[in-house]
């Protein structure tokens, strides 16, 4: 099975999870299934953004978009962050007001069965992906199928807990298991609206990756001949963008300056996978400058 083929099965487990979480809530009133009922919904936004990303963000540059369609990522995955946050603090809501009027739990049995299936296919669906993912040395399918393993805990935490609640009475241990659930699915929601906004605002490159630029770089570099500066990084999505300036002496003739150049773009995009290098060419004693004096009074 391809990518693309594993990111439809996680929405359609994904899907069948939330109703089989969301109907053992409804049968018990459990707000503790609720909450992990919302955790599954963090997995079906992520793959659906995961698939929005193959298609969508792949598809080659055009006319009207010459740099390619990668940010497109970041506005599905930045809603979402929103709309998981915000299920999550309805959520707590929810649990401190049956923490200060405690429920008695309903049909626990059909919930906890229907919670344990849930779980079952998740679970299924994790080892297959891990399987997948070492066979193909596939990073995003590997950390996929970790966040599902955690799921299963975090659901067999809840099941452990309302068995608890079973056991002994203690209605106050719902509301409570709820809240630790949502306090994590918030965070998830933050986090995914935290890496949309960094890509939108075209954040640098991950400093291990500048590391592998400027390693290239000194490379190349010679004190008397060659010289490179304003080195420039962004992301978009699954694609990086370095700029840079190559000061090489006057007298170079043109030819020998560009083949310079693609050699060392090469070498960067050799380095760096999914990297694109844009190298302007100066002379050792020119330096290009932007007139920026009219945004630095801003
Ligand atoms: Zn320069």
């Amino acid at each position: 099975m391809q990518v693309s083929g594993y990111l439809k099965l996680s929405i359609a487990v994904a899907v069948a999870t939330i109703a089989l979480k969301t109907g053992a809530w409804w049968f018990t009133g459990s707000v503790g299934l609720l909450a992990d009922a919302m955790e599954s919904v963090v997995n079906l936004a992520g793959a659906m953004f995961a698939l929005a990303m193959v298609t969508v963000a792949a598809q080659p540059a055009d006319d009207d978009h010459p740099f390619g369609h990668h940010k497109a990522e970041y506005f599905s995955s930045g809603f979402e962050g929103v709309l998981i946050f915000a299920a999550a603090l309805a959520i707590i809501w929810a649990a401190v007001n049956r923490l200060l009027s405690p429920q008695p739990l309903e049909q626990l049995t059909l919930g906890l069965v229907l919670s344990v299936a849930a779980s079952a296919l998740n679970g299924a669906l994790a080892w297959a992906m891990l399987k997948k993912a070492r066979a193909h040395r596939s990073m995003a399918l590997e950390a996929d199928a970790r966040h599902l393993f955690t799921d299963v805990w975090t659901s067999a935490g809840v099941v452990l807990g309302l068995l608890a609640v079973a056991a002994t009475g203690w209605a106050w241990l719902d509301p409570v298991i709820a809240i630790a659930v949502a306090a994590n699915v918030a965070r998830e929601g933050f986090s995914l609206v935290r890496r949309s906004a960094d890509g939108l605002m075209d954040r640098a490159v991950d400093p291990a990756v500048q590391q592998q630029i400027d390693a290239v770089l000194d490379g190349f570099a010679h004190p008397k001949t060659l010289r490179f500066d304003h080195v420039n990084t962004r992301r978009a999505g699954q694609r990086m963008f370095v700029d840079l300036h190559m000061h090489m002496p006057p007298n170079w003739s043109l030819q020998r300056a560009a083949a310079l150049r693609t050699s060392v773009e090469q070498a960067l995009m050799a380095a760096v996978p999914g990297l694109r290098a844009t190298i302007q060419l100066l002379p050792m004693d020119v330096e290009a400058r932007f007139d920026d004096a009219a945004e630095r009074v801003l």
